[in-house]
């Protein structure tokens, strides 16, 4: 963490390299926080024995089922998770598990309740093409969010974040391609490629084709929404599911989504629907006020992602109170500006931190 007028300023790793090795520079130079997500992960599923019955030793063997439909697919993903292991000294076990949480744990923890935004030329006062993304989940994870600056050896180069020992996936790439995702509920869940692994994957597209191709993958074991943006200002939603998806593009120059679906034909592969009362009305509640400016600006969208309508479930979310399977809050708040090829972020809730600007090499 590093101190600036009392603001907390996102640490930013640097990594280059084959994947494995870039996997290790992570768990170097991240070891309190890969270990720390481990040992939260461990203590979620300790608390929420009673609902789950899932103990740690059986969300390894589960973890180990996805494993090789992930290596079959992506080896060079898998082999970044070994150097993550090896460089942080956690067993690729207990990463593993981190990584295909959601699954091994059936989705009960219905976390992850995040807002993404993004705008394009037709609504943008400088033209700039941009994206914003409150990311919400556990507190106890917001120490270990970061930042990553990757310069693989045979991809393009990426900047993203993540936390503790997650593969990054939300961020944007040297072709002008950038991803932000959204946890969505589907009902047709199986053993297969973990959604964590294929949406690493689009931070390694060269066009928006090879971004959509890499979402949707055979035999993958969820989905999620991936809100894909184009530095030309093409904008999509991508709600995806084990075996459907539906491709949605900007209408009117912005875009916006939450936690369910919105597409009718994936509505009707949606996990107690019911359930998933607020995410709607942040949805509402975001579009309004995407609608409210005409011309925005990184500021008008830092304003929406501030948001307390519906609070403690609202944009900027504060839900810490209650089930510990449903306790989250924005952990890290990020605008990414595609046309200048950088990434503001405020760590911890926006209402209460200030956007720092990081900007890649590439
Ligand atoms: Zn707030």
């Amino acid at each position: 963490m590093t101190q600036n007028n009392g603001q907390k300023i996102l640490k930013k790793v640097e990594i280059r390299g084959s994947h494995l090795q870039m996997g290790q520079q992570i768990g170097e130079a991240c070891k309190e926080q890969v270990k720390h997500s481990v040992e939260n992960a461990r203590v979620l599923l300790d608390t929420a024995y009673d609902s789950l019955q899932l103990t740690w030793d059986m969300a390894k063997i589960q973890a180990s089922k996805y494993i090789p439909f992930a290596e079959e697919r992506y080896p060079q993903f898998v082999d970044e998770l070994r150097g993550i292991a090896a460089g942080s000294g956690v067993s690729f076990g207990d990463i593993c598990v981190v990584n295909v949480m959601e699954a091994v744990t059936v989705d009960a923890l219905h976390l992850t309740k995040c807002t993404s935004l993004a705008i394009n030329q037709e609504r943008s006062l400088d033209g700039h093409v941009m994206l914003a993304h409150n990311e919400d989940w556990v507190p106890e994870d917001e120490d270990d969010v970061f930042l990553v600056e990757a310069y693989p050896d045979n991809e393009p180069a990426f900047m993203a974040m993540t936390y503790g020992a997650l593969l990054p996936n939300i961020g944007f790439n040297e072709h002008g391609i950038a991803q932000c995702i959204d946890s969505v509920y589907p009902s047709d869940c199986r053993i297969g490629v973990p959604r964590l692994i294929y949406s690493r994957a689009v931070l390694s597209a060269h066009t928006l084709d090879e971004a959509l191709r890499a979402i949707l993958v055979p035999q993958r074991a969820a989905g999620y929404n991936h809100l894909l943006a184009h530095e030309s200002g093409e904008l999509y939603n991508v709600e995806v599911s084990a075996h459907y998806f539906a491709l949605m593009s900007s209408e009117n120059g912005t875009l916006v989504h939450t936690n369910h679906y919105t597409d009718s034909e994936m509505r009707k592969v949606e996990h107690e629907p019911d359930e998933l009362i607020s995410t709607r009305v942040r949805y509402f509640r975001a579009q309004r006020l995407m609608r409210q400016t005409q011309m925005h600006t990184r500021d008008s969208l830092t304003r929406v992602l501030r948001d307390h309508v519906n609070h403690p479930d609202s944009i900027c979310n504060h839900a810490t109170i209650g089930d510990p399977l449903d306790r989250e809050k924005t952990v890290c708040s990020l605008v990414m500006d595609l046309s200048e090829r950088c990434m503001y972020a405020a760590w911890g809730s926006p209402c209460e931190s200030e956007y720092h600007l990081f900007r890649p090499g590439f």
